[in-house]
């Protein structure tokens, strides 16, 4: 391994335990120049990977009812996810949605490790998916990469170079279309894009905004988002014990290293399972906060023990215990239960506030500082009613009173029968009378909201108050 960071000087230097290898002990980067590999684990990422990429670009185009999968639709304080509809005062359910959603990610990370980070998160598919590919493609295999790098500027250098950029930079262009679609309606995405983009400067704005963070990323941060920045990283060491399946190197098997001589243990070391790895740590160190669980070790080593006849798993998914060569204990283990617990707990609790929620909401407010006035001999309270129509399609709103607690109370209700276009919100005042001789002390009244379409009613208490 070369250490780059002075200007092609170059000097060895290990992966170690101590610091992280893709920095250099001066604070520069020391730049990863991953090598091509093959193997199983491969082809399962290579089949993933176009899939998910295809989930993530299709999901805006795909419509359920009048909306797109998932669309959040900030303008309007909407957001259609999987056809149902949802407005700013339903964005409590997010806590319970993402509760699910997040003790979920702890089962899966406590059961197999980092196997959301290797084929799955957004970050990965990409840069492994596409960029690295994208590299590999301009630049040449790894030792050509690096000679090239360290090598002086000549034209073919530069050409390289100019068009790796050119394309991340248009590819980053393309990812941040796609994430914008999850906030635009693609029809309007694509006006705002070929037809009238100076008409939409805030989704252009934005656009290039996510651009040039998103080619930052992956022309060259890239592994350090992983390392430095993904929360989710820096929790799972927490997450996971000693029965979490992890990629890991079979010690007892593998040492005493050796080169060359029928002697010693399985690992012959030759480096290729730290020349394949993306944030260039040696796994044979342990289990390390910087592997990101991508498997190119494991092909790695299986095809040297291959070429070297030895069976294959010196370095594979397996428990720490087992590693050390202790009887597996059962994969249900009390964390695991903990964690699905609390995940069915708040995807229980999201599916029921669901299932239970009102098409509409309305409240009623009285004006601050006036909870009355006296008008000759009557007290007038004005009640104003907020109601909001959560559907995506116009609806009115019924309103009466229900129940007179007092029989000369006078009830005058302008608008009784309130429109409402889809997802907008309007008010609506109730003036209540009563002689001020009829007024003993302060009671409730009750007004209903009825949903005219589906005759869903809320029952709203107000208290009449005078002098
Ligand atoms: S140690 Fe192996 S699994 Fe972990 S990041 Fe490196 S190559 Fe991938
Ligand atoms: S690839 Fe396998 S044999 Fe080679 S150094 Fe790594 S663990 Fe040892």
């Amino acid at each position: 391994m070369v250490d780059q960071s002075k200007g092609g000087a170059s000097r060895k230097r290990r992966p170690d335990l101590d610091t992280v290898y893709s920095i250099n002990t001066d604070g520069s980067r020391n730049v990863i120049h991953p090598a091509d590999v093959r193997g199983r684990w491969q082809v399962l990422k290579s089949l993933v990977f176009p899939l998910l990429i295809m989930i993530y670009a299709l999901m805006p185009w795909i419509r359920m009812g009048n909306h797109p999968l998932i669309h959040v639709d900030l303008q309007g304080r909407a957001a259609y996810l999987f056809g149902l509809t949802f407005t700013n005062q339903d964005f409590y359910l997010m806590f319970f949605v993402l509760t699910g959603i997040g003790f979920g990610l702890f089962v899966v990370t406590a059961v197999w490790g980092r196997i959301f980070c290797g084929y799955i998160c957004p970050q990965t598919v990409f840069m492994e998916g596409v960029f690295r590919k994208l590299e590999r493609f301009i630049e040449g295999p790894r030792i050509a990469r690096i000679r090239r790098n360290l090598g002086p500027m000549t034209a073919n250098k530069v050409m390289r170079k100019i068009l790796k950029h050119v394309l991340t930079l248009a590819g980053s262009s393309l990812i941040a279309h796609i994430f914008l679609s999850y906030f635009l309606p693609v029809r309007e995405l694509l006006h705002a894009v070929w037809e009238d983009p100076g008409n939409h400067m805030s989704a252009f704005g934005w656009t290039t905004f996510w651009t040039l963070i998103l080619y930052f990323d992956y022309s060259w941060f890239r592994e350090q988002t992983c390392i430095v920045i993904c929360p989710y990283g820096r929790l799972q060491s927490t997450l996971i014990d000693e029965d979490t399946i992890i990629i890991g190197y079979d010690e007892q098997r593998g040492e005493p290293r050796h080169k060359g001589t029928s002697e010693g243990g399985d690992c012959v070391d030759c480096f290729r399972c730290v020349e394949v790895c993306p944030t260039g740590i040696d796994i044979r160190n342990g289990l390390q906060l910087e592997c990101v669980g991508c498997a190119n070790c494991i092909d790695a080593c299986d095809e040297i023990m291959t070429k070297i006849g030895k069976p294959m798993g010196l370095v594979r998914y397996d428990s720490q215990r087992s590693f050390r060569g202790e009887a597996r204990k059962r994969l249900l283990r009390p964390r695991f239960f903990i964690y699905a617990f609390m995940g069915l707990l708040g995807l229980t609790v999201a599916v029921l506030s669901i299932g239970s929620r009102e098409s509409f909401h309305a409240n009623a407010l009285r004006a601050r500082g006036m909870p009355y006035v006296i008008e000759g001999e009557r007290i007038r309270n004005l009640v104003t009613l907020h109601i909001q129509n959560k559907n995506d399609h116009p609806n009115t709103y019924l309103i009466k009173m229900s129940g007179q607690a007092i029989s000369d109370l006078d009830v005058i209700i302008p608008q009784s029968a309130l429109r409402l276009d889809g997802l907008s919100d309007g008010q609506a005042p109730v003036f209540l009378y009563l002689g001020r001789e009829d007024f003993e002390g302060p009671f409730p009244i009750h007004i209903t909201v009825t949903d005219s379409l589906s005759g869903r009613s809320i029952q709203l208490e107000v208290t009449f108050r005078g002098p």
